[in-house]
C-alpha cells in the first residue's frame, strides 16, 4: 500500500476516527517501534499536510511516514504481529488539517482562476504558507478572501474524482508535478480542481472561515499566510484580545486603536525632541563651571545622543577649555568616547586607549571615537597619564 493506493481507509472515509486493523510487522528502531498495518486511518505526512497522531491500542503514535510504499506508524510501545488493534487518531489535529487543507485549495484555486498564478510552494505548519508565482495587490488579496468565504457560505460538496487516463486528458486541473498512475482530483465546484493526496472535508461549509493573515513579496511572486476553521478562529481571538488590551490602555474605541497609537507615537517624538533640547541646554550650562586652559578637559555624561555631545565637545575646544577635549557618554554597555584636539595627534594614542581600557574604536589625527568597558576611575587614570 502507498499514498497513491486510494483504497486505504483514510481515502475511503476521512471521517473515521477509530478503526480496527491487523499488525503486519513491528520493528524496533532508535527507541521507537515501526508498525505496519494491513489498512489504516492514519494519514502519513505528504503533499504539504502533516501526519496524523494518536494511538494503536495503548501504543502512542508519534509520527506516520510513507516508507518504500508502506505506511509506517512510529509508536512508543511494540505490538504483536498478527494482532488486531484499534487505531484512534487525534481527531482535533486531523480535522484542523482537513479544514486547512480544503481552505488552502479554495484560496489557491481562486487565485489560479482569477489571476492564472500557480501554487509553487505549500507548507502546513502553525499557519498555512503558500507561494504563488505572480504579484497580488492588497485589494486583490481582500477580494480572494471575500470569494473564499463566499465559497464556504455556498456549502458546496467537495468531491474526490479518480478519472482514467482518457478522462484526465479532458479535465483542466492544477498540479505541482507530472503524475504517474492513478490520479486523485479534489474538486471544489466553482473554485478549484487539483490533484491531491490529502484529507479534505466533505463540504465547504465545514471549513468554517478563511482568514488571509499576510501577503508579502517572495521571489517573483508572493507568499501568503492563511488559516482556516477552528485555527483561524483561535488566531483571530488572540488578535481580538490584544486589540482589546490596547483599547483599554488607551481608552480608544476598538475599531480606532491604530489612530490612537499613531497619535501616541507622534507625541513621543515631540517629547524626545523637547528632552534633547533640554539636555543640550544642560550641557552648555556646565560650561561656566569648567576650568579654562587644561591639558585634558574630560567630561563624564550620561544618556546623550552623539550629535548633542559632539556639538558640546566642539564648543569646549573652541572656548579654550582644553588642548584635548574628551567626552565619555555612559550607556548600558559602558562608555562611548569622543576625543578632539587641534594640537595633539590623537590617532597615535587610540591603540593604547583601546588596549588599556578594554575598548574599540578609531578615527583621524584630530578626532577619535569608540567605546570603552572600564570604570570612570580607570578611565581618568589612564587618560591623565596619556594626555595630562
Ligand atoms: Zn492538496
Amino acid at each position: 500500500m502507498n499514498m497513491s493506493d486510494f483504497s486505504l481507509k483514510y481515502y475511503q472515509n476521512a471521517y473515521l476516527k477509530e478503526y480496527e486493523s491487523t499488525v503486519v510487522s513491528c520493528e524496533e528502531n532508535k527507541g521507537l517501534f515501526e508498525i505496519v498495518l494491513d489498512d489504516t486511518i492514519f494519514y502519513p505526512e505528504g503533499g504539504g499536510q502533516s501526519s496524523d497522531k494518536g494511538y494503536l491500542d495503548d501504543s502512542e503514535v508519534v509520527d506516520v511516514q510513507e516508507v518504500n510504499d508502506r505506511v509506517v506508524h512510529y509508536c512508543k510501545k511494540p505490538l504483536e504481529t498478527g494482532k488486531k488493534v484499534v487505531g484512534k487518531i487525534d481527531w482535533r489535529r486531523r480535522f484542523d488539517n482537513m479544514q486547512n487543507h480544503t481552505g488552502e485549495h479554495i484560496v489557491s484555486g481562486l487565485i489560479h482562476k482569477l489571476f492564472g498564478y500557480e501554487n509553487v510552494g505549500f507548507h502546513m505548519g502553525e499557519v498555512i504558507q503558500i507561494d504563488f508565482n505572480g504579484p497580488l495587490t492588497d485589494e486583490q488579496v481582500r477580494e480572494v478572501e471575500r470569494l473564499a468565504n463566499e465559497t464556504i457560505e455556498a456549502n458546496v460538496e467537495v468531491v474526490s474524482l479518480y478519472p482514467d487516463v482518457e478522462e484526465l486528458k479532458n479535465i483542466d486541473y492544477r498540479s505541482k508535478k507530472e503524475l504517474k498512475g492513478q490520479v486523485r482530483l479534489v474538486e471544489v465546484p466553482e473554485a478549484d480542481v487539483c490533484a491531491c493526496c490529502g484529507t479534505h472535508v466533505n463540504s465547504t461549509g465545514e471549513v468554517g472561515y478563511i482568514k488571509i493573515l499576510s501577503c508579502e513579496k517572495h521571489k517573483n511572486g508572493v507568499r501568503i499566510q492563511m488559516l482556516s476553521g477552528n485555527k483561524a478562529r483561535k488566531y483571530m481571538n488572540e488578535v481580538y484580545r490584544e486589540n482589546l488590551a490596547i483599547s483599554n490602555m488607551l481608552s480608544a474605541p476598538m475599531l480606532n486603536t491604530s489612530e490612537y497609537v499613531r497619535n501616541l507615537q507622534e507625541r513621543n517624538g515631540q517629547l524626545l525632541s523637547e528632552l534633547n533640547q533640554f539636555k543640550e541646554k544642560y550641557l552648555y550650562s556646565l560650561m561656566s563651571e569648567i576650568e579654562d586652559g587644561q591639558k585634558l578637559c574630560l567630561q563624564f555624561i550620561k544618556g546623550f545622543d552623539r550629535i548633542s555631545y559632539t556639538k558640546f565637545a566642539n564648543s569646549l575646544l573652541e572656548s579654550g577649555k582644553g588642548k584635548v577635549v574628551g567626552i565619555l557618554n555612559e550607556n548600558a554597555n559602558g562608555y562611548e568616547y569622543l576625543f578632539i584636539s587641534r594640537e595633539i595627534n590623537l590617532r597615535e594614542h587610540v591603540k593604547a586607549i583601546n588596549e588599556r581600557l578594554n575598548g574599540r574604536g578609531g578615527g583621524k589625527d584630530n578626532i577619535i571615537q569608540g567605546s570603552l568597558k572600564s570604570s570612570e576611575e580607570e578611565i581618568r587614570e589612564v587618560l591623565e597619564e596619556i594626555f595630562g
